[in-house]
Parts: C-alpha cells; structure tokens; sequence
C-alpha cells in the first residue's frame, strides 16, 4: 500500500487495490444496511477491582454479524465506519444501546459504570456533548455510571474545545478514560490538562508483562504516571494469573481481559455476575 512505502516512491494502482476497495464499499454498504436494520449488538466485558475482584463496570464492544456470514470484528469494520463518517451514526446507536441494557444491571449495582468506546470523529462532533446529556437524560441514567473511553488520538487537536468538552462532560458526572494508552502521542502537559480519570493500560504492554523486562517497565511507569497524576490505571487484556500478580505487585488498580472474562451478551454477563459474586 503506497502509505506504507514511505516517501518518494512511487506506486502503480494494481488490479488487487482495485478488488480491495471495491471489497470495503461492499462491505460498508452492508455495514450501513444492517445499522438501519438494528442487526449489530453489544458484548459486555467486566472490569474489576484487582484489589477486591469487585466488579466495577463492563465495557460495552459492538458486534457485527452479518447473515449468512462470519462474524467480522470492529477492528476491521471500524476504521471503515470512521472513513465514512458511519460511526457518528453507529456511535450514536452504540451509546443508546449501551445506557439501555446499563439500567438492568442498575437495580442491583447502582454504582456500576457503562464504559463506551467513543472514536476521535465521534468525540469531536461540535455537539457530541450534548448529544450525550440527551442521551443520558433520555435514558434516565445518571452520568455518574457513564465512562467514556477515548484514544489519544482526540487529543491531536490539542485545544480548547477538547478542553471545553471534558469539563461539560464532567459536569454531568461523565467520566473520561483514554484507552490504548501508550500507543499514542500525548504530551504530558497535556495528559495532565485534559483531567481524565483514568488511563487503560494497552493490551500489547499486559501481554509483555510475562515475556520481557521491558514491558514490565513500561506498565510500572504507566502505573507511576497514574499515580502522580492522581488517575485511576486499568489494565486491558488480563489473559493469566500471572499477569494479574504482577500487576497486582505494581498497584495497578483495575482490569479486565479473559481471563477474567470474555466480552458476554447481556445475558450471559447477567449469568457471569450471578456467579462471580463478588
Ligand atoms: P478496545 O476498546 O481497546 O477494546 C479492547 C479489545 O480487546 C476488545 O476487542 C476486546 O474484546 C479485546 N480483549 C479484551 N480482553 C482481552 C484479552 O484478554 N485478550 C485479548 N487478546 N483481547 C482482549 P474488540 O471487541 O475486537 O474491539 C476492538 C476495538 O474496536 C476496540 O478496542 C475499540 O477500539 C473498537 N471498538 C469496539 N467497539 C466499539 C464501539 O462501540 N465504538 C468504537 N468507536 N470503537 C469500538
Ligand atoms: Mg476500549
Ligand atoms: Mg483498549
Ligand atoms: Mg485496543
């Protein structure tokens, strides 16, 4: 692909980028047709206190299966969906879904948080903001039990209205994450202007914790800027025991990954609580 050929050279449109393109029209149409068509749905994965192992909220990941086919994750379907400018409509619904299935969890974990994932396209709409106070308001869920996870790359505006945003959002008692940390660009100054509330730990670091020393220094150093900064660190992609000791050794505060448990429908995560009981 040319942009992964560097500068200067040159790239001769071949017969395989044409079959590419036309591949992800296709699939974007589709895309579009089963959004219209309430066919994608939520998976809900736990996190928890690492301390405690006290379920503190589940992150809401879309699902798409389309009939008649394979299941096609939303790392393939989700740049596509933001080429577009699809996911501000499929954010939406996401949102909308995610506070809907929030409220059967409320009667009996009133403090839990609804995590959603919300893209830098999504994020700055001029009236993302409001849009979620009406989706909340609408819902009758208090902000207090929503989080919303936002990768560095929102922060490339560096500016005032991003600023603006976090405060209006706070105020409704919204809390910010910013995912994938460390695979991004954020300046420090920044980090410490936007007031997040908590900083993911990517997955790619957790997944070095068994293997090398220096993943573990990266995720202590994650973890030290949590604390300095006075954030919450969550860890993503748990998959053993000893990952979760060491991270437990580091002060990491909370996390989720499979080994806890898998992204569950509704159900299923109502069916895993019942068990977990904790
Ligand atoms: P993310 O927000 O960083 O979500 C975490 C991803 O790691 C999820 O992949 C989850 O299923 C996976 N995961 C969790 N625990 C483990 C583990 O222990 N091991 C491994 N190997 N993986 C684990 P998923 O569901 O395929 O989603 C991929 C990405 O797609 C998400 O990364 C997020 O960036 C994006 N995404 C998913 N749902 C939405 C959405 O509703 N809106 C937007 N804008 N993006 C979404
Ligand atoms: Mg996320
Ligand atoms: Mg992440
Ligand atoms: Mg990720």
């Amino acid at each position: 692909r040319a942009k992964n050929q560097g500068h200067g050279s040159c790239v001769i449109f071949n017969p395989s980028m044409v079959e590419e393109l036309r591949y992800h029209s296709q699939m974007l149409r589709s895309l579009k047709r089963d959004l219209d068509l309430g066919q994608l749905f939520l998976e809900y994965q736990p996190q928890i206190d690492l301390a405690t192992s006290q379920l503190l909220g589940v992150e809401a990941l879309v699902r798409w299966h389309p009939a008649g086919g394979q299941r096609i994750p939303p790392d393939q379907f989700i740049h596509l969906a933001e080429q577009s400018g699809l996911i501000i409509k499929l954010g939406d619904w996401v949102l909308q879904q995610a506070l809907l299935d929030l409220q059967e969890l409320l009667p009996e974990f009133p403090n839990i948080r609804m995590a959603v994932n919300v893209s830098a396209l999504q994020f700055n709409q001029p009236d993302f903001e409001t849009k979620v106070a009406k989706a909340l308001k609408n819902s009758g869920v208090s902000g207090q039990n929503l989080d919303l996870e936002i990768t560095e790359s929102v922060g490339v505006l560096g500016s005032l209205e991003v600023e603006n945003k976090f405060t209006y959002l706070k105020q409704l008692g919204v809390t910010l994450s910013i995912d994938d940390f460390g695979t991004g660009f954020s300046s420090l100054s920044y980090l410490e202007k936007l007031s997040a509330d908590r900083l993911k730990i990517d997955r790619s670091f957790v997944a070095k914790l068994d293997a090398s020393d220096s993943g573990q220094r990266i995720v202590q150093m994650i973890i030290g800027l949590g604390q300095r900064l006075n954030l919450q660190v969550l860890a993503e992609g748990i998959e053993t025991n000893s990952q979760l000791e060491e991270l437990k050794a580091l002060g990491c505060h909370e996390g989720q990954g499979y080994l806890i448990a898998r992204p569950l429908a509704l159900d299923a995560l109502l069916e895993w609580i019942d068990q977990w009981d904790c």
